[in-house]
């Protein structure tokens, strides 16, 4: 770290601007958003800087900088975008005792100014040394876009607050209740102005203090097919803010990191969890966390609604009394379809989809392989690996078409995704050696392959 990231206290302190254009005028958009008393000198001052000079918010000097200029200034800005004058103004300020910054000039820079994001008082820096300013507006960026705009309000207000907060025990109960006020009910109330903020911490409070000894609360988490951007800004928070984490084994480690540090992760996919032996055990985990007063989250690969044995652990959290709630995920079988390029309807091919398992509690699922077989059915398999075989003589008996494409997704959206083009027939060979989750796209052969089959038959 070549630049080391500080606050530096302003008010009432001078800076100075030495410049009269362009260079000039972005800087001191910025330094007018601090209280420090800002001297600009410039011979030919753009219209901009005269007006703010013409009402007061800084001060104008219309000549050439000379030295002494940059007396007890804390910082100097060399703006003049004119390497010779910038220079001579470096030293002459440094001479004065001020740390220059020189415009667009990182070498002579004594400091550099980062991308800010600005929700004052709440203030983020983000800095690149100068390596990646592009990189450093897209944080800010992707920063801007997730920070609430009233939030500096809101943290003037819960600063006024913090003792009164104090009311409540120190650690979990405390972060609960500050997390609840930035993410829902600051923020809500901020759109009726700052009274309504007020009251409604006030009414947080008494309901946090009435709930110490509440139960906790259970989010069914859907985490996506793997890639991390494929999880929903809901899933994201909840992951942020749960205090235990009870997750597949189908959940990355790039996912799991989005969980706090503090946060207790079990991964309920391991060894001694067999498959449908464990299923009690995972729901009576999960009712342990969620009544010591724990935010759990249940975290599952894609959509927890879909294969996801919801249902089970539904019904043990009711049972317990304990609130939940479900947050969905992208399925396997959209990441599939999206890997292929193709979609799960099509006009005048199907007009449903299957969503089907190769493999139920009694192990090779039965399923309605009569009308799959018509052609144009279109069906996403989940766990059909090992009763691909089965399938493919179940399809063919009841008149399916051995050249039906059957596209295979292994570890869609993941890095190490792979897709195997396969028909009906040659199925069960194509699945030779596939390692991974894998999706079977019945009745659908990647956008390319199905254009040139379509040509074949034209022909
Ligand atoms: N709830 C999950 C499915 C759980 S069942 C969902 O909505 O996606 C587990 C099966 O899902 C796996 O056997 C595999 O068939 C499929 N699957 C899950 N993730 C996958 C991925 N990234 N790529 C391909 N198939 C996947």
């Amino acid at each position: 770290m070549n630049h080391f990231p500080v606050f530096l206290a302003l008010e009432g302190r001078r800076v100075l601007v030495a410049g009269g254009g362009e260079a000039a005028i972005a800087k001191l958009r910025l330094l007018l958003k601090t209280t420090a008393r800002i001297t600009v000198v410039a011979e030919d001052p753009a219209p901009e800087i005269e007006a703010w000079a013409d009402a007061g918010k800084l001060t104008l000097i219309r000549r050439a900088q000379e030295p002494g200029d940059a007396l007890c200034c804390v910082i100097a800005y060399a703006a003049h975008e004119d390497h010779c004058k910038d220079i001579k103004m470096l030293r002459m300020s440094t001479a004065d005792g001020a740390l220059v910054n020189v415009v667009d000039d990182l070498a002579n820079s004594q400091f550099i100014t980062p991308a800010i994001v600005d929700r004052d008082p709440v203030t983020i820096a983000i800095g690149t040394e100068g390596a990646a300013p592009v990189l450093a507006r897209k944080i800010k960026a992707d920063l801007e876009a997730r920070l609430p705009a009233q939030l500096g309000l809101l943290a003037k207000i819960g600063k006024g607050f913090r003792k009164m907060a104090d009311a409540l025990p120190m650690g979990a109960a405390r972060r609960r209740f500050w997390a609840e006020y930035y993410d829902q009910t600051g923020p809500r109330a901020a759109e009726q102005g700052e009274d309504a903020i007020r009251e409604a911490l006030d009414d947080l409070l008494a309901t946090h203090l009435r709930a110490e000894a509440r139960p906790g609360h259970v989010d069914l988490v859907g985490a996506g097919p793997g890639d991390p951007e494929l999880l929903t800004l809901k899933a994201r928070k909840a992951l942020h803010e749960a205090d235990v984490v009870i997750h597949d084994r189908l959940v990355p480690p790039a996912i799991l990191e989005l969980a706090r540090r503090e946060a207790l992760l079990i991964d309920a996919g391991k060894e001694g969890f067999g498959p449908s032996m464990a299923q009690p055990e995972i729901d009576a985990l999960i009712v342990e966390h969620g009544l010591n007063g724990a935010h759990v989250v249940r975290l599952k690969g894609g959509d927890p609604t879909i294969f996801g044995r919801l249902d089970e652990e539904i019904e043990a959290l009711d049972e317990a009394g304990l609130s939940w709630s479900v947050i969905p995920g992208i399925t396997a079988a959209s990441a599939s379809v999206a890997a292929i390029g193709q979609s799960l309807t099509k006009r005048g091919r199907n007009g449903s989809v299957r969503y089907l398992t190769g493999h139920d509690m009694k192990g090779f699922a039965d399923q309605d392989w009569r009308a799959l077989a018509q052609p144009g059915e279109v069906a996403a398999i989940y766990m059909g690996k090992r009763a691909a075989r089965w399938m493919q003589g179940r399809l063919m008996m009841h008149g399916a078409a051995p050249a039906t494409p059957v596209t295979v997704v292994v570890n869609a959206s993941r890095p190490d995704q792979r897709i195997v083009e396969a028909t009906l027939a040659t199925l069960p060979d194509a699945l030779d050696g596939v390692t991974g989750p894998a999706l079977l796209l019945h009745g659908l052969a990647p956008r390319r392959a199905a254009r040139i089959l379509e040509q074949e038959i034209a022909l």
